[in-house]
């Protein structure tokens, strides 16, 4: 039976454990929190902070067709995975979601349709007022709509939760830092150390402190030439507003051309409302800034007035990991493999990477 020592236990981190512990292997997960839940301090897992969009078509908007492709596979991998959660399952569903435009930002939207004409799975499909009342009857007419069809969401708080408490014989580390994710051996901030016969290292922004990000090239890295001997992570800031707002009425995420922020407004079980999020070249992980709060209440406000009555529950703010480029990274090289840059399209792509990750495993294992 494999030993897997796994440094981080975020999205990346428990989908790896729950998969692996599946697959039959001995698997210790080590982190930094002081535990499993969200603590909404901008430390732990950006996985608690995620609105849990899955929009390979809205996100080609400044993405890369690869990471549209990486969502495609990853919303029907997501649905087998919720599948085989024990109930109460998280919620997760497919029905689309919306792009909404007001009046003066048609051109803008214009702007926006023209680039996700660049992807060939699915196309933005025009609602005229009765159509848009048939799927979203709470929601006044905006301006312009589109319906993004076969998108889907997922409540992060939720799977997150399951994915820990259902990998079965897991060993969890809290408040285990990890000092350096060498091939074999992860060495903990307090000078001990654990070997295995492979470690993960998937510590998001925390593993921008050890070892560079290097390795064998996999088809996740960019041509050979191009490859950069340390990737530097950095992190971009994201802000968010939770809303409870009972009888909103919404049913699929809705998106709202704006000037400056990428506005969603996410509906979720039990009523809440999550708003988001602004896109912020920043690592000031203090709270929600005034500014950033009005821009995004207000524009949810613009879209939906019956928000005025919602209660504020939580304004939250995380940083998310990225690379230069914006694209996720596998690296490997015998006995370690470390997976980073997931920047806003973790929960769009980690089924996808994972996979690629186990089969890479595999094949060590075989070799
Ligand atoms: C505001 C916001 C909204 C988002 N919305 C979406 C969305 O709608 N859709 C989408 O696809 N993605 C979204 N994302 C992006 C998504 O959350 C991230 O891409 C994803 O969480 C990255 O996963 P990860 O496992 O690499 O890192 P994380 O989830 O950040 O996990 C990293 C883990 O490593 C641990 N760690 C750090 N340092 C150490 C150390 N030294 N030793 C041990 N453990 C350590 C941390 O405690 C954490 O548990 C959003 C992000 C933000 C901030």
């Amino acid at each position: 039976m494999a030993r897997i020592g796994i440094a981080g236990a975020g999205l990346l981190g428990r989908l790896l454990a729950w998969r692996l512990a599946r697959a039959g292997a001995q698997v210790a997960v080590f982190d930094a929190a002081p535990g499993p839940a969200p603590q909404f301090d901008a430390r732990g897992p950006a996985a608690f902070s995620a609105a849990g969009m899955l929009c390979p078509l809205a996100e080609r908007d400044h993405a890369d067709a690869r990471v549209a492709a990486w969502g495609w596979r990853s919303i029907a991998l997501w649905r087998g995975i919720v599948a085989e959660l024990p109930a109460p399952r998280p919620f997760f569903a497919e029905r689309g979601s919306l792009l909404v435009a007001h009046r003066s930002d048609l051109a803008s939207a214009q702007r926006v349709l023209a680039r996700l004409a660049d992807e060939t799975r699915a196309a933005p499909e025009p609602l005229d007022a009765a159509a848009l009342a048939r799927l979203e009857p709470a929601l006044p007419p905006p301006a312009h709509a589109w319906l993004l069809p076969g998108e889907a969401q997922i409540d992060p708080l939720a799977t997150m939760a399951a994915l820990h408490a259902s990998a079965e014989g897991v060993a969890w580390h809290w408040q285990r830092p990890v000092a350096r994710a060498l091939p074999g051996r992860l060495q903990f901030e307090d000078g001990s150390g654990a070997a295995f016969d492979c470690v993960v290292d998937v510590r998001g922004l925390g593993a921008r402190h050890g070892t560079p990000l290097r390795g064998e090239q996999t088809e996740c890295m960019p041509p050979r030439g191009e490859q950069t001997e340390c990737m530097p992570l950095r992190g971009v800031r994201g802000e968010t507003v939770w809303l409870h707002a009972p009888g909103h009425g919404l049913t699929r995420p809705v998106r709202l051309v704006h000037p400056r922020h990428r506005v969603y407004l996410v509906p979720r079980p039990d009523d809440l409302l999550f708003l988001g999020a602004t896109e912020i070249e920043s690592e000031d992980r203090s709270p929600v800034s005034l500014k950033s709060a009005v821009e995004l209440m207000s524009a949810a406000h613009s879209v939906l007035p019956m928000l005025a009555e919602a209660r504020i529950l939580r304004l939250d703010r995380h940083l998310r990991p990225a690379l230069p480029d914006h694209l996720p990274r596998t690296a490997h090289e015998d006995g370690l493999l470390r997976i980073n840059g997931l920047f806003r399209h973790g929960w769009l792509m980690a089924p996808a990477l994972v996979e690629d990750a186990l089969a890479l495993l595999a094949q060590w294992q075989a070799a």
